[in-house]
């Protein structure tokens, strides 16, 4: 295991319970102790230095190390470090903050609520759009629609919405009505020979067999991120989100954008939903808003929502929900800083010009022989690992190569995320021409070691 005794290693191996995480494994391990950070760098408590080729989770749009939000929030905690915003209580960054978002949000958004996190916002939306309906007179109308390899959280009612094995196995989920459509990768989930626009008219056909099933009377919503990230980074066809919104429409079922990833420029554009022509009744933001230096999240409704909400709030008295840290001045105040840093320095383009370039980079392992397929748009990407290129057949068991990649990168100072064979690429916005050389340049020879060792495992 790493560490000495008695180092922050083994303290952590003693005290500490890791989310998302093979406890017994880490036990074994240990952990990498990350003691500081500076642009796209992070720094382990040796001294040693890694592309942080994640931004932590998909979360750090500003680079680390950005004193202007360390500043941003010295200055909101000396004046007023916490209040709350129940009961016609307010603060300034926070309405200031409200203001912004829905200037810069997709047209048909008007208000926001703030929450602390991605999993609780995604709650919040649950919880909005069935206490929306039965203000509407709809009780029947709960059941929401995601798709097979989401993420939208991981709490009780997030996770239900999540379609992903590992994050309800075991833990009873899913817990709220949720059906799973399939998801919109064309490379895994489309018939031989179908055409992406083929496959996009398939996977509308299935949205609205499942819409009439179930009785669209009971159908509340549809989420999706626009870009799936922490599914595999999956990238729909192009006319994919025309087809489904027409379907939603069709059946007054609500459109959830969870931009907890795709927000804040990553595609190249500063919402996913402005790329793909989405026009949702609600958004979901978090992560990129603060660079994730404060936790916050923010759902974005429209003004039917919002009255829906508010009328029901004013005839039973209230809107019983919000957290004792919904609109918090010290994430408000850093969110606006980020935002200013954002607009600023043209982080939004930049996402795209190196996007450009990160995906031409990568796009060039696609011969290599352990790349079934790179994918993505901005500066996201996937690189999926198969073992055999023309079969697009899996590594058995799934996973094994990619913790080796994602253990190996370590090695060659870069950190990228494995899931399953798939290995993420979403690096802060600030990344320079350069970088992305050097980021990719690691991970080839990164690949390269991998398939000599399973060569010489072979060989042996
Ligand atoms: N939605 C999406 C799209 C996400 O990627 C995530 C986190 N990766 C969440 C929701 C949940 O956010 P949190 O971890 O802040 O609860």
């Amino acid at each position: 295991m790493r560490g000495l005794p008695n180092s922050i290693q083994a303290r952590d191996v003693e005290y500490v319970l890791h989310p998302v995480t093979n406890a017994r494994k880490h036990e074994e391990i240990g952990p990498i102790v990350i003691d500081r950070g500076e642009g796209i760098y992070v720094y382990d408590d040796q001294g040693n230095r890694y592309i942080e080729a994640l931004a932590g989770l998909w979360s750090v749009a500003v680079g680390f190390g950005e004193k202007r939000l360390v500043e941003a929030a010295t200055r909101q905690m000396a004046k007023l470090p916490y209040y709350h915003t129940f009961s016609h209580k307010t603060n300034e960054p926070s309405v200031l903050l409200a203001e912004r978002l829905v200037k810069m949000a997709p047209d048909r958004l008007k208000r926001a609520f703030f929450a602390n996190s991605g999993s609780e916002a995604n709650d919040s939306v649950i919880k909005m759009v069935w206490y929306y309906n039965n203000a509407r007179g709809l009780r029947q109308k709960k059941k929401f629609i995601a798709r097979t390899n989401a993420y939208h959280g991981i709490t009780l009612a997030s996770g239900s919405l999540t379609g992903l094995p590992a994050n309800q196995r075991d833990f009873d989920l899913p817990f709220v009505p949720v059906r799973h459509v399939t998801c919109p990768h064309h490379y895994r989930f489309a018939e031989p020979g179908e055409s992406e626009e083929a496959f996009a008219d398939r996977l509308a056909a299935e949205l609205e067999a499942v819409i009439l099933e179930e009785g669209p009377e009971t159908v509340a919503a549809f989420i999706g991120e626009p870009l799936m990230g922490a599914g595999g980074v999956l990238p729909p066809p192009a006319t994919y989100w025309n087809k489904i919104q027409a379907v939603c429409r069709k059946y007054d079922v609500l459109i959830v954008a969870d931009e907890v990833i795709n927000g804040f420029g990553r595609l190249g554009t500063m919402f996913a939903c402005d790329y793909y022509g989405i026009d949702p009744d609600i958004l979901v933001l978090s992560k990129q808003i603060t660079s994730s230096y404060q936790p916050l999240a923010a759902v974005m409704i429209s003004q039917e929502l919002y009255d829906g909400i508010a009328d029901n709030s004013a005839k039973i008295g209230t809107f019983g929900h919000g957290f004792t840290t919904s609109g918090h001045p010290v994430p408000a105040a850093v969110a606006l800083e980020n935002l200013d840093i954002i607009e600023e320095k043209n982080l939004v383009e930049n996402a795209r010009r190196m996007g450009e370039v990160m995906q031409a980079e990568l796009r060039k392992l696609a011969d290599h022989p352990l790349v079934g397929e790179v994918r993505g748009i901005g500066l996201i990407a996937g690189v999926e690992l198969v073992a055999d290129k023309e079969t697009k057949a899996k590594f058995d068991p799934v996973g094994k190569i990619g913790a080796q990649v994602f253990a190996r990168a370590h090695e060659n100072g870069l950190i990228i995320r494995a899931i399953g064979d798939v290995i993420a690429f979403c690096p802060p916005l600030i990344i320079n021409e350069e970088q992305i050389h050097d980021m990719v340049r690691r991970f080839k020879l990164t690949l390269d070691e991998t398939a000599q060792e399973l060569l010489n495992r072979d060989v042996a």
